[in-house]
C-alpha cells in the first residue's frame, strides 16, 4: 500500500512541486493549505508522514504541531524559510521529528523522509517484552520461549502481553477481564481462568521454572 503523506502548506507553487514529486515517488498525497484545516485533517485521518510549513495562515506550524502531538505521534517534518537555530529548536521541541529549511532540493527532502521512516521502523522493531527466556516481539506479533516459537490466538497474545507488560505485579481477574475483554463483557466470569490455562499450556508446560503463577482468590502474576 502507498504511504500517505499530508502536506500542510500555503504557497501554491510549493504545494504543486511537492504534490508532483511525491506522487511521482509513489506517495499518496493530501493537501491542507492553512493551519486549522491541516490540524483537523491530521487528527481525523491517518497519515504515514506529515510535511508541515512553519508560516501558515490560520494557525502557525508550531501550534499545528502541538495540537497534533496532543493526540497523535504521526511523524512530522517541519519546512521553514527561517533557518535560524531558535526556529530549529522550537520546531523540535513541539514534537516535530525533523526539520528541513527552505529552499531545499527535492532530493534532500525525499532523502530525509526516507531516513525518518527508516529510523521509526528501527524503533518499532525494537519493541520487545521479555521475562527470562520468554520473548514477545510486539511488532512481528510473535512469541517464543527458549528459542521455540509459540503459537497464540489474538486473545491469548493480548492476555500474555498484559501479564508481561505488568510482570512481577499481581493482576486480578477483574482487571484482566476489563483490559482484555472490555468493561461491557458479561459472559462467563471464569473466562480469564480458561485463557490463563491455555497460555500456561503453551508457555509453561515442559519447563521447570514456571512464569505464570496463581495467587489464590486474587488473580495471576507473571514472575521474571
Ligand atoms: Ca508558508
Amino acid at each position: 500500500m502507498n504511504e500517505r503523506v499530508l502536506i500542510i502548506e500555503d504557497e501554491v507553487a510549493m504545494i504543486r512541486l511537492l504534490e508532483l514529486e511525491l506522487a511521482y515517488e509513489g506517495y499518496e498525497v493530501s493537501i491542507a493549505s492553512d493551519g486549522i484545516a491541516g490540524a483537523d485533517k491530521a487528527l481525523n485521518e491517518n497519515f504515514d508522514l506529515i510535511l508541515l510549513d512553519l508560516n501558515l495562515p490560520g494557525m502557525n506550524g508550531i501550534e499545528v504541531c502541538k495540537r497534533i502531538r496532543m493526540k497523535k505521534q504521526t511523524p512530522i517534518i517541519m519546512l521553514t524559510a527561517r533557518d535560524t537555530i531558535s526556529d530549529r529548536v522550537r520546531g523540535l521541541d513541539t514534537g516535530a521529528d525533523d526539520y528541513v529549511p527552505k529552499p531545499f532540493a527535492i532530493e534532500e527532502l525525499l532523502a530525509r523522509m526516507r531516513s525518518l521512516q527508516r529510523r521509526l521502523q528501527v524503533k518499532e522493531t525494537e519493541e520487545i517484552l521479555q521475562a527470562k527466556d520468554l520473548i514477545m516481539n510486539i511488532t512481528s506479533h510473535s512469541v517464543s520461549r527458549g528459542g521455540q516459537e509459540i503459537e497464540l490466538s489474538q486473545r491469548e497474545f493480548k492476555l500474555l502481553h498484559c501479564l508481561l507488560s505488568n510482570k512481577n505485579k499481581l493482576m486480578n481477574r477483574e482487571a484482566l477481564l476489563n483490559l482484555i475483554w472490555g468493561y461491557s463483557y458479561v459472559g462467563e466470569t471464569n473466562v480469564v481462568d480458561v485463557y490463563i490455562r491455555y497460555i500456561r499450556m503453551k508457555v509453561d508446560e515442559g519447563f521447570n521454572d514456571k512464569l505464570i503463577h496463581t495467587i489464590r482468590g486474587s488473580g495471576y502474576i507473571l514472575r521474571d
